[in-house]
């Protein structure tokens, strides 16, 4: 062992799903938009003039965060803003989850949360979802330091109640409890309304999914005056600059578009449920969905050789070697075409399928 290499904080990392580049492939596996952004965000590409990147950024991003405040009806001091939710979250787990209780969250959920809390040397704990995957909304009412719940669930696609997500704010008032709403254009609750009554809910959100902004790298927060200034405090100590002013941008022009945002969200979910359909006449079963994903298993053929069947004929869903969701596909539903080609490929690899 190198003398340095004593010092260096070691971490298993998170692993992001594959983003091959080969031209014609379908491509179902991290959860992307199949439409393109509202086009107020192409036309801000097209005409932003280079000079504006001699200036550094507004450091608290003020246009998008006005922009995001109006579209909910909350005050812009209620608004954070990060590179991706995935910075919002960090940057959430940094600020919130500095106690000596574990935090709490779902044995089977974004596979980030784990990588963070050990990052940062949070404690944790993770009570079991039941047989169905559904929280069962006792087990976060134990001691902890914090709680997060992605709400709709990845990779489940279950959507719980917002009572359940009540229950566990109101039940921890000594805990920020975190609402990781990555999903939720797409079917779920929001937890939004909770801001407003409990001081102790953040809830989380992101431009990747239902505002086809994955590249761009948007996420935002929202909770009470507190909650934000807490947050502010820790990027103003990390990062100042994490928004750039391009995205700041072409994200206003996109939050502005409130027709084409739910035009292509409508055209999202009706394609699931054909989908659905499709995918129930083939043998699989899941979860209802109230997500852009469905988290599939067949009755009788292993999903590993599945993917990688559909991987072969360049196809690519998401496959989770884990204990209680390898038996599962998460599928992303891209356009009609593109799950008309899954379901094909999925009808013939099927049909050929031998066990043994
Ligand atoms: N939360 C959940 C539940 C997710 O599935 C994802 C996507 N990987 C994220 C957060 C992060 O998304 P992004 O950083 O693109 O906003």
């Amino acid at each position: 062992m190198k003398a340095w290499e004593m010092n260096v904080r070691r971490t298993v990392p998170y692993v992001p799903g594959e983003q091959p580049q080969a031209v014609n492939l379908v491509k179902l596996n991290t959860n992307e938009n199949p439409y393109p952004p509202a086009p107020g965000v192409a036309k801000v590409l097209r005409e932003t003039d280079a000079d504006l990147l001699r200036r550094y950024p507004d450091p608290a991003a003020g246009a998008l965060v006005r922009a995001i405040a109006d579209f909910h009806g909350v005050a812009p001091e209620q608004v954070f803003v990060g590179v991706g939710s995935d910075d919002v979250l960090g940057m959430a787990f940094l600020t919130f989850f500095a106690g000596e209780k574990p935090i709490l969250f779902p044995d089977i959920t974004y596979s980030f949360y784990d990588v963070w809390a050990d990052l940062f040397r949070i404690p944790y704990r993770r009570p079991a979802l039941d047989e169905n995957f559904r929280l069962r909304p006792e087990d976060y009412l134990q001691e902890n330091g914090g709680i997060v719940i992605a709400n709709p669930n990845a990779p489940t696609s279950i959507a719980e109640p917002l009572e359940v997500i009540e229950r566990i704010a109101a039940g921890n008032p000594g805990s920020v409890v975190i609402v990781d709403e990555a999903y939720v254009d797409f079917g779920g609750q929001t937890a939004l309304p909770l801001t407003a009554k409990y001081d102790n809910v953040l809830v989380v959100r992101t431009f990747s999914k239902s505002r086809s902004l994955a590249g761009l790298r948007i996420g935002y927060a929202i909770g009470c005056e507190a909650l934000i200034r807490a947050l502010q405090d820790i990027k103003y100590s990390y990062n100042s600059y994490t928004m750039n002013a391009v995205t700041i941008a072409a994200g206003c022009a996109s939050v502005e578009d409130r027709a084409y945002f739910e035009e292509t969200l409508a055209k999202v979910v009706a394609t699931r449920e054909t989908a659905e359909k499709k995918l129930r006449e083939l043998g699989f079963t899941f979860p209802e969905s109230s997500t852009n994903f469905l988290f599939a298993t067949h009755e009788t053929v292993p999903a590993d050789y599945i993917f990688a069947e559909l991987r072969r004929r360049q196809i690519y869903v998401r496959y989770f070697p884990k204990p209680r969701i390898d038996r599962f596909l998460r599928i992303t539903v891209g356009t009609p075409e593109e799950m008309d080609r899954l379901c094909e490929a999925l009808g013939e690899i099927i049909s050929a399928y031998r066990p043994g």
